[in-house]
C-alpha cells in the first residue's frame, strides 16, 4: 500500500501515520522526522534545515525532493510506505510524480484528515513529543502516564521548537499558501479519502482504516 497522509499542522497526522504503520507493517517516511534527526545529528542538511523550521518556514525544494527521491529508493518499502509532510507544495507534487514515474510506483491514496481550523493552534501548542522516538501527546487531551516521560520508550518529553504559537502562525499560513493547493492538485486524480480527525484517537484510527479497507 502506498500512502501520503495530509492534514493541517496539528491534524493529528503523526499520531495516525505511527497507527497505520503498525498495522499495516509499511514505512512511514516523515520528512519532518528526518529533518529532526538531521538537526539532532547535525549533518549538513540539519544545519541549513535548521535555519528554516525553527521559523516556520519550507525547507527548500531542491534539498528535500533530493532527500525524499534517495528515501523511496531504500529497501525497506516491498509492503509499501507512508508519506507524511511531502509534498508540502505544488512544486514538490510534480517532483513527486516525477519520481515516482522514474521508480515505476503508483499511489493508492491520498488520506487527508480534516480538522477544524480554530482547534489546530491548541492542539499544536498543547503538544508534547519524545526526544527519542517522536511519539506525540497532548497536555490536556492525550497525556502520558507519568508527566514529561514518554510511554513508548520511557524518554523526556519536550515542546519542539516550532510548536510556539508564534511559529504556528507561519506554520498555518505556509499550509493554506503552499500545502492546500497540492490537496486540490490530488483530488483532480481522485485518490483523496477525506477522515475527520476529531474525535479520540482509536476512533479516528477506525474511520481511517474503513477508508484503507476500501483501496485494499
Ligand atoms: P512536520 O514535522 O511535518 O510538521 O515538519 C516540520 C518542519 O520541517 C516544517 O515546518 C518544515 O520547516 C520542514 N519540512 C517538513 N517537510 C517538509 C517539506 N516537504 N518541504 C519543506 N519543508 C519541510
Amino acid at each position: 500500500m502506498r500512502l501520503l497522509i495530509m492534514g493541517a499542522p496539528g491534524a493529528g497526522k503523526g499520531t495516525q501515520a505511527a497507527l497505520i504503520k503498525n498495522e499495516y507493517k509499511i514505512a512511514h517516511i516523515s520528512t519532518g522526522d528526518m529533518f529532526r534527526y538531521h538537526m539532532s545529528n547535525n549533518t549538513p542538511l540539519g544545519i541549513e534545515a535548521h535555519k528554516y523550521i525553527d521559523h516556520g518556514n519550507l525547507v527548500p525544494d531542491e534539498l528535500t525532493i533530493q532527500m525524499v527521491y534517495e528515501r523511496l529508493q531504500e529497501d525497506d518499502l516491498a509492503n509499501g510506505f507512508l508519506l507524511d509532510g511531502f509534498p508540502r507544495n505544488l512544486n514538490q507534487a510534480v517532483a513527486l510524480d516525477d519520481i515516482l514515474k522514474k521508480l515505476n510506483i503508483k499511489l493508492d491514496c491520498v488520506l487527508n484528515i480534516t480538522v477544524d481550523d480554530n482547534l489546530l493552534i491548541n492542539r499544536i501548542t498543547g503538544r508534547r513529543t519524545c526526544t527519542k522516538c517522536g511519539a506525540s501527546y497532548h497536555v490536556v487531551s492525550n497525556k502520558p502516564k507519568v508527566e514529561g516521560i514518554c510511554d513508548v520508550c520511557g524518554s523526556t518529553l519536550v515542546q519542539r521548537k516550532d510548536d510556539t504559537e508564534e511559529t504556528i502562525k507561519t506554520r498555518l499560513d505556509v499550509y493554506y499558501k503552499q500545502t492546500k493547493p497540492v490537496l486540490d492538485y490530488y483530488e483532480k486524480t481522485g485518490i483523496v479519502k477525506n477522515v475527520f480527525g476529531i474525535g479520540n484517537i482509536d476512533e479516528i484510527f477506525n474511520n481511517v482504516k474503513d477508508v484503507l479497507g476500501e483501496i485494499k
